[in-house]
């Protein structure tokens, strides 16, 4: 293992840093993207991206995709996050799809992850109104008849669900008194009968309530084995903490860059602001752990890679929580450096700030992957 980009990481990172670049590179183009700020997600994007191959970087070829590891999607995901491409659909995208690689019947294999690769979002919807932290504890549930499940139940927060073909729903489909235990894994299309989805209004993300009312699926619909919902979520800890963890990693690249190029060209008192003393030990305290994520990301997705079975809750949780708190701080602090200007929507900073607050609440608060960590070390 290296902590080394290899000539074709290396090139990867270029092609899409230069992507980014060209294609979004401004807030002008950003703005004509998403409909003036209105989307997070641009389908030209994703279309493009996707016949350049990026979307289905860790995803096998014979579904569509390029068959490399998860360390090559995690230096993708980075640099969308730091080239600030509206593509906020594809982390969440990602990781479902991994669930699917990892679990679906090889059909819905096909069906799925093909779309994926071509730039399509997919979602997943496990928290529910009173099961949020504790999400084991849900209550959407889905009926064995005849010709499949019937579910019923509401679920919230479901990133994607208003633009995915299918929400991959975690649903109850026995009660044994142990709330671990008859969960299952449901590949749901999006335009089933008995389905609705409605927008949550959120500081910047988009999220949905999504309701089912007797909606049918065939049996056919299953991901994985009826009964195992809850040993597959844990199954895919690893890729999502450590994807999420990649996000936040570019987004904290992102604030510190743009707030590094600010305090060197402001100048008050005659003098660039960078220069003054308290900005700057702030500024070197942000390299130097913007340095250590960095190599915690790209290490435990490179472990993660070396050995995809082996669950690595500690690390996958310390990624978590190391990147996100970092990104929030960043963005934070790149406000408070740009003084009025990083409060303006022109700077981007204040967008930055709102994207990566809720870093530190999504997969997982930062208070439960601190008990995770807590609990690897035996408290
Ligand atoms: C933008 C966004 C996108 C999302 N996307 C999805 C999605 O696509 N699919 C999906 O299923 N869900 C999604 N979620 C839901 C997300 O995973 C939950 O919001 C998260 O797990 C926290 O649950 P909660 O909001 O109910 O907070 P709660 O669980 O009510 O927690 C509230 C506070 O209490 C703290 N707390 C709770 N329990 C403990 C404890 N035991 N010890 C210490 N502190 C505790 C939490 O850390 C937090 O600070 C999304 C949420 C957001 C905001």
């Amino acid at each position: 293992m290296s902590l080394q980009l290899t000539d074709e990481q290396r090139s990867l990172v270029s092609t899409v840093r230069d992507f980014a670049a060209r294609e979004c590179g401004t807030r002008e183009q950003r703005q004509s993207l998403t409909g003036n700020g209105e989307q997070l997600n641009s389908f030209r994007i994703a279309a493009q991206l996707g016949e350049l191959g990026f979307l289905g970087l860790s995803i096998p070829e014979q579904y569509g995709g390029s068959g490399g590891g998860l360390f090559e999607a995690c230096l993708f995901v980075e640099e969308l996050a730091y080239g600030r491409v509206p593509l906020s659909s594809f982390p969440v995208t990602l990781i479902v799809a991994h669930s699917y690689l990892k679990f679906a019947p090889e059909p819905m294999k096909y069906e799925v992850l093909g779309k994926v690769c071509a730039g399509v979002p997919t979602a997943i919807a496990m928290s529910e109104p009173g099961s949020g932290s504790d999400v084991a504890s849900l209550t959407c549930k889905a009926d064995k008849v005849e010709s499949g499940y019937r579910i019923n139940g509401q679920k919230t927060w479901i990133s994607n669900a208003h633009i995915a073909e299918h929400i991959l729903l975690v649903c109850r489909t026995s009660e044994t008194g142990d709330k671990h235990q008859g969960l299952t894994m449901l590949s749901v299309p999006t335009d089933t009968p008995g389905l609705t989805i409605r927008p949550i209004q959120t500081l910047g993300a988009e999220v949905n309530d999504v309701y089912f009312t007797d909606a049918l699926v065939p049996e056919d619909r299953v991901v994985g084995t009826e009964g195992q919902g809850w040993s597959q979520l844990i199954a895919g800890l690893n890729i999502e903490r450590v994807i999420i963890g990649a996000l936040a990693l570019g987004q904290a690249r992102r604030a510190f860059d743009d707030t590094l190029a600010y305090v060197t060209q402001r100048t008050q008192f005659g003098r660039p602001i960078g220069s003054f003393q308290a900005l700057s030990q702030r500024l070197a305290e942000l390299a130097t752990e913007l340095e250590a994520t960095r190599l915690l990301v790209h290490d435990v997705a490179q472990r993660v890679d070396e050995n995809p079975e082996k669950l690595l809750p500690r690390e996958a949780s310390m990624v978590k929580l190391k990147a996100t708190e970092l990104a929030k701080n960043a963005a934070l602090e790149g406000v408070q450096m740009m003084g009025g200007m990083g409060y303006t929507q022109e700077a981007g900073m204040e967008e930055l700030l709102r994207h990566t607050i809720v870093g530190t609440i999504v997969g997982g608060t930062s208070e439960i992957q601190k008990d995770i960590i807590a609990k690897t070390l035996g408290l």
